[in-house]
């Protein structure tokens, strides 16, 4: 597999070759930055633990860089708390049993950069090395740039394969911002119950981002905690724990499909909804 950024790095937690750790994949998650795969992917993770037949690969984007830093990791330079970061991805990795973890180390500029041609090359590489049948990625309502941009350029990689080659779904899941507005008939529930002493590890490994105040531990468990009480679909009665996102797979089979009216599609079904209530009331 050939990436263009020279200090990517592919880790593989089993010690495996490379080629036959990616190949396996059969769950792939591109996100942003370190830590978002265990926020935003736990379905794919859980799904593939201690599984043969099932493999999950891990590709994080950005550099790590522009990460915010308190407490004890205030004074580390943005060097510092790059590597810093990418030895926490890479003990989640092992914690998650991922068949691989990529990081392509892109500064976040790069990844907001529409004409950045380069990021989208490397997910066609990466997604060709490991042919995976479901990838898990941002959603397109995300509040944070990168995020999205991470979802649009996913999107557009994907559009260069073969319909042959591309995976069966592809997922837009929750990160900064939830899919709880999403009406439930269009959103996507992903029981994430079991294991939960690894779906906590996952993401209590941050130490650089939770020390630094910023709970993404609590936060990620209460999200899903409140997504399994307060939604109302039946499939996922006995869930306590789950993860929404939405359906990105029409979007990667038809190229003719505007990206930015695919979501509004959403948001308008979304208004009709909360309108359509308030005209019986008010
Ligand atoms: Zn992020």
């Amino acid at each position: 597999m050939k990436l263009n950024n020279k200090s990517s790095q592919i880790f593989i937690p089993s010690g495996i070759k490379n080629e036959l750790a990616l190949s396996q994949t059969t769950h792939l998650a591109i996100a942003a930055h370190q830590d978002d795969i265990e926020l935003m992917a736990l379905d794919g993770v859980l799904q593939c633990f201690a599984k043969s037949d099932k493999h999950f690969t891990g590709v994080v984007t950005a550099d790590g860089a522009g990460s915010p830093r308190n407490g004890m990791y205030k004074d580390y330079s943005d060097n510092d708390i790059k590597k810093v970061r990418i030895a926490e991805q890479k003990k989640a990795a092992v914690i998650g049993e991922y068949s691989a973890l990529v990081m392509l180390d892109y500064p976040s500029k790069e990844i907001k950069n529409s004409n950045n041609e380069k990021i989208i090359d490397d997910y066609v590489e990466i997604l060709s090395a490991t042919k995976p049948e479901y990838v898990y990625t941002h959603n397109l309502a995300d509040k944070h740039d990168t995020h999205v941009a991470v979802a649009v350029k996913v999107i557009k990689a994907i559009r260069k394969l073969n319909d042959s080659q591309k995976p069966k779904k592809v997922y837009g899941c929750e990160v900064w911002r939830d899919l709880d507005w999403v009406l439930d008939s269009q959103k996507i529930l992903f029981d994430t119950s079991s294991h939960p002493n690894i779906s906590n590890a996952l993401v209590e490994v941050f130490d650089s981002q939770i020390t630094g105040g910023k709970r993404y531990d609590l936060a990620a468990s209460g999200r899903r905690t409140a997504h399994a009480t307060y939604g109302a679909s039946h499939q996922v009665d006995n869930a306590n724990s789950v993860n929404y996102a939405i359906d990105l797979t029409p979007l990667v089979y038809d190229k003719t499909l505007d990206i930015k009216q695919y979501i509004l599609q959403y948001i308008k079904a979304f208004e009709n909804d909360v309108i359509g209530k308030l005209n019986k009331l008010v």
